[in-house]
């Protein structure tokens, strides 16, 4: 079977085709800036020989049904393509970031299910309008295809209330949906499951704390292998420190901004959205960059990983005491996979809860699937690279051979 992946954003588009259940990766890319003079689309071709061929073009895409036809002209291209029509496509799976409480699993793609998530759309105005477009656009180029959505927020569905209620008044949950939600479900479900598989555990007697740690960041405490807490809320902002937000904070201090600075709701958003963050704290939200003012002894670049660093730290010890036993701390995503310098930091001192890190194994990981934990560590510390693609993919062929 084959399986288009697409995860559309306000203006990118990154898909990849699947050849399933093999798992082999067809072609992949992504359609960038869309909307914007200095677009772009990159494109790799994966030859049966193994012999790739990658293209790189500057276009400017008007809009998202543009972005698909080219990536539609791609794939076909007498060349450089991977299949002779869009009828070859069996599928397309769609990453959508809400499913609100309304979807706990993948769904095929129904007319009342689009209608539920337009409904669903204020809970994320950023990010739900861009995946609809992305649907719309999909039913339009691959007719014969089945189109199945699969929801960030899928995998913190099992979280208990007492995790995801808000100490607010109750109409605001039920009338308004005010919860929270947590989001980079399919990342952290991807992860656990690997590193289950790795450690010859079986996934629904496997506590894990998994620690996403990319552009966004996230954390969710697994027990059994199911979500039972995790740090965003109801939408992307809270938690951890990330590249641009700044994750958890006191409340009144938006009061503060709008009371006594006159800031607008708007202006709110950006600076806590896009202003905030390691970005605010250092300069730039790149973590590679910030490690390199550190290491030059940039008194700021140190502020930021230890407020960084010590926020992720926090919640390992929240959630390692809600969950009672702990089987294993897993790291992934950019700066997880790769930053051996945030992975000590985080794991420095943490013998209160049996976690013990081997500091020359950590040094030695990028990128790949490892342990990294000394022998008389109680817990496993892993490294897995995540793969959302590959997981989206698998969901869709697992709903539609139902
Ligand atoms: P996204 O959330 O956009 O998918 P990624 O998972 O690619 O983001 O992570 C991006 C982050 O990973 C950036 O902050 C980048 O600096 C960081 N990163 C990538 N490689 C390294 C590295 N070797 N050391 C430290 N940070 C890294």
């Amino acid at each position: 079977m084959k399986v288009l992946v697409l995860n559309s954003g306000s203006s990118s588009i990154k898909f990849q085709l699947f050849d399933l259940p093999g798992e082999r990766v067809l072609a992949a890319g992504l359609v960038e800036k869309i909307g914007e003079a200095s677009g772009s689309i990159s494109y790799r071709q994966n030859g049966t020989d193994g012999h790739e061929q990658s293209i790189q073009q500057a276009v400017y895409v008007v809009d998202h049904d543009q972005g698909l036809s080219a990536i539609v002209g791609l794939l076909m291209d007498p060349e450089h393509g991977v299949i002779a029509s869009t009828a070859e496509v069996d599928a397309v799976g769609h990453r959508v970031v809400h499913g609100g409480d309304k979807f706990s699993k993948p769904t095929v793609i129904q007319e009342d299910m689009i209608n539920e998530l337009k409904r669903l759309s204020h809970l994320a105005p950023l990010h739900n309008p861009a995946c609809m477009q992305g649907i719309a656009v999909a039913q339009q180029h691959f007719t014969s295809a089945r189109q199945v959505a699969v929801f960030d927020t899928a995998f913190h569905q099992t979280m208990p209330e007492y995790a995801y209620r808000y100490a607010i008044p109750k109409y605001l949950h039920k009338e308004h949906g005010l919860r929270a939600y947590g989001f980079h479900g399919t990342s952290h479900g991807y992860v656990m499951k690997t590193a289950a598989h790795f450690l010859q555990l079986p996934p629904d007697q496997f506590n894990a704390i998994t620690v996403h740690l990319g552009n966004g960041c996230s954390i969710a405490a697994i027990r059994n292998g199911q979500c039972v807490d995790t740090s965003m809320g109801l939408t992307p902002l809270a938690g951890l420190i990330m590249g641009t937000r700044s994750g958890d904070i006191d409340p009144s201090l938006l009061l503060f901004l709008g009371d006594h600075l006159d800031m607008s709701f708007t202006e709110i958003d950006q600076l806590l959205n896009k202003k905030s963050g390691l970005k605010a704290l250092a300069g730039t939200n790149d973590l590679r960059a910030i490690i390199q003012k550190y290491d030059e002894g940039d008194p700021q670049a140190r502020l930021a990983i230890a407020m960084y660093t010590y926020r992720i730290k926090k919640y390992i010890g929240a959630y390692a005491v809600a969950l009672g036993r702990l089987d294993a701390i897993i790291f992934t995503a950019g700066v997880g996979e790769n930053s051996a310098l945030v992975r000590e930091w985080v794991c420095r001192d943490m013998s209160v809860i049996g976690v013990a890190l081997d500091e020359v194994k950590n040094q030695q990981v990028s990128g790949k699937l490892a342990e990294l934990q000394r022998a008389d560590s109680l817990v496993k510390v892993l490294v897995v690279p995540t793969n959302e693609e590959l997981e989206i993919a698998r969901q869709t062929f697992e709903v539609l051979q139902g």
